[in-house]
C-alpha cells in the first residue's frame, strides 16, 4: 500500500502495479472503501464529482473531464489511466462502440472493489481468472449493482445490506490471483488489438440477450473470458455465409459509394440513393416477392412496374394503400429507394454499416457494400411480404417478425467471410 503525499495525504491505495486492467471506476471504489470514506467524499479526495440517480462506472468511463481530474488528483494512478480508455478493450474494427450500459462485474473480484472495462465488453461473460459468471444485479435481491453506491453507505454495500466488498481480502490478495490477474488482462488485450484488425460487427448494440446468442454463433473457439451458453429457444435463427476475395473498385466508383455511404449515414428520413449495381437485384426480390401473391393482387400501375402478365381483376375504385412493391427507382443516372418501409432494425444496421463505410479504409469497401446489400435485400423483401400479406388477408396474424440481423466480417489477408444472422421471435402457438 502506498499514499500519494505531494497531493493528499490522506489518501492510501494499493500497488498500482497490482491492480491489472482495473477501471477508473473500480479505482474510485477501492480508495474509498481501504480510507472508510464514503462516495460524497470521492470528491475532496480524488476529484470525482458525480450524482447518485447515475451509473457511476459509465460516466466515470466515458467522461474525459472525471478522469482527468482524478489522474490529477492521484498522479501515481496514471499508469492505469492508460486502460481508462474503452477502445482498447474493443475486439470489432467497425467505429461503432460496443459495451454494457450498466455496471456488470465478476462477484469473486468485487470482493476487492476490482472492476474492469473488460466485464462491460457485451462478448465477455465470465471472470477469466475466477472462472465465474458475472453479474449485473445483486445476487441477494436482484436490485441493479450500480445502485449500490448511495451517499449514505460505503460503496458496494446494496440497499438489501448486502456487502460486495470483504475488508480483508481487499488489502490481502493472494500473489497468485495478482499474477493470473496480469496474465489474462495482457491476453485479453492482445486478442483484442489482433481481432479489431480482423473482425467487424454490425447489428448488435445493447441488446444483451442478442449478444449472448449471436456471440455463440460468432465465436466458435474456446475463450476463457466466454462461457458457451445455450441458444435461446424462443429465439429463431437463420443463417447465410458469403466468401469472397477482395475486389478493387475503380476510383470513381469508390467516390459514388463513399458519398452515398456518408448521406445514408446521416439520413433521417431513410429515403435512400443506393448503388446503381443494386437496380437488378433489388428488381429481382420484387419479382419474388410478387410471385407469392396472386397476379389479381396487383393493380395495373403495380404489374407494370413488376412486370407481371395477366389481366387484373383487381378494381381501382377500391380502397387500397398506394404501391407497396415499388422496387428501387433511377431518376437520372442514379437510383433511389424509400427505405420508409424498413424494419427498424434493418433501418439501424444500414445506418451502421454506411456510418462505417464512410470512414473506411477503401481496401475494406467491397466488403461493406456487400453486407450493406445482402441486408438491404433480404429486409425489403421480408418488410414487402408482410405489407402484401396484410393487405391480402388483414385479419391474419403476421408471421415471424421484427427479425434483427447481425452482420459479421472477418477477413484473412485478401479473403473476407461475412456471416449475417437473423434473429426473430418465434411466433407465438
Ligand atoms: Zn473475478
Ligand atoms: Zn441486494
Amino acid at each position: 500500500m502506498t499514499s500519494d503525499c505531494s497531493s493528499l495525504p490522506t489518501l492510501g491505495h494499493r500497488d498500482v502495479r497490482e491492480l491489472a486492467g482495473i477501471s477508473s471506476f473500480g479505482f474510485v471504489v477501492q480508495n474509498l472503501r481501504i480510507n472508510y470514506l464514503v462516495p460524497p467524499d470521492a470528491f475532496a479526495t480524488m476529484g470525482v464529482r458525480l450524482t447518485y440517480g447515475e451509473d457511476w462506472s459509465q460516466r466515470l468511463c466515458r467522461s474525459r473531464k472525471l478522469i482527468e481530474s482524478l489522474l490529477k488528483a492521484v498522479p501515481s494512478a496514471s499508469a492505469l489511466g492508460l486502460l481508462w480508455n474503452v477502445e482498447q478493450w474493443q475486439a470489432f474494427g467497425n467505429a461503432h462502440i460496443h459495451w454494457r450500459t450498466t455496471l456488470t462485474a465478476c462477484p469473486e473480484c468485487l470482493q476487492t472493489g476490482y472492476h474492469s472495462l473488460l466485464f462491460q465488453m457485451p462478448w465477455v461473460n465470465r471472470c477469466p481468472w475466477h472462472d465465474v459468471r458475472l453479474i449485473s444485479r445483486c445476487l441477494t435481491c436482484a436490485a441493479p449493482l450500480w445502485k449500490s453506491i448511495r451517499p449514505d453507505a460505503s460503496p458496494l454495500v446494496c440497499t438489501c445490506g448486502m456487502d460486495f466488498v470483504d475488508d480483508r481480502q481487499l488489502l490481502q490478495e493472494p500473489a497468485r490471483l495478482i499474477n493470473a490477474r496480469t496474465r489474462h488482462v495482457g491476453r485479453y488485450l492482445k486478442w483484442a488489438r489482433e481481432s479489431r484488425s480482423q473482425r467487424d460487427v454490425f447489428g448488435l448494440e445493447q441488446d444483451v440477450p442478442l449478444w449472448e446468442d449471436a456471440a455463440m454463433e460468432l465465436f466458435k473457439i474456446k475463450l476463457p473470458w466466454r462461457h458457451p451458453s445455450a441458444t435461446a429457444t424462443e429465439i429463431l435463427t437463420r443463417r447465410s455465409t458469403v466468401q469472397h476475395q477482395a475486389k478493387r473498385t475503380e476510383k470513381a466508383e469508390q467516390a459514388n459509394l463513399l458519398r452515398i455511404a456518408s448521406d445514408t449515414g446521416r439520413a433521417k428520413d431513410l429515403f435512400l440513393e443506393l448503388p446503381l449495381s443494386f437496380e437488378l437485384p433489388m428488381k429481382r426480390v420484387s419479382r419474388c416477392v410478387a410471385s407469392k401473391f396472386p397476379a389479381s393482387s396487383f393493380s395495373e400501375r403495380e404489374r407494370i412496374c413488376l412486370g407481371i402478365d395477366g389481366t387484373s381483376e383487381y378494381e381501382d375504385w377500391q380502397p387500397r394503400p398506394s404501391v407497396v412493391l415499388l422496387r428501387a427507382y433511377s431518376v437520372r443516372d442514379k437510383l433511389y429507394f424509400d427505405g420508409r418501409i424498413l424494419s427498424r432494425p434493418v433501418q439501424a444496421i444500414l445506418q451502421q454499416v454506411c456510418l462505417t463505410m464512410a470512414h473506411a479504409d477503401t481496401e475494406r469497401l467491397d466488403d461493406y457494400i456487400r453486407a450493406y446489400g445482402r441486408v438491404l435485400f433480404r429486409g425489403y423483401a421480408t418488410a414487402a411480404y408482410h405489407a402484401l400479406a396484410k393487405i391480402e388477408s388483414p385479419h391474419t396474424p403476421p408471421r415471424a417478425v421484427g427479425w434483427k440481423p447481425v452482420v459479421f466480417i472477418r477477413r484473412r489477408g485478401q479473403r473476407s467471410r461475412l456471416d449475417f444472422l437473423w434473429f426473430g421471435d418465434q411466433p407465438a402457438g
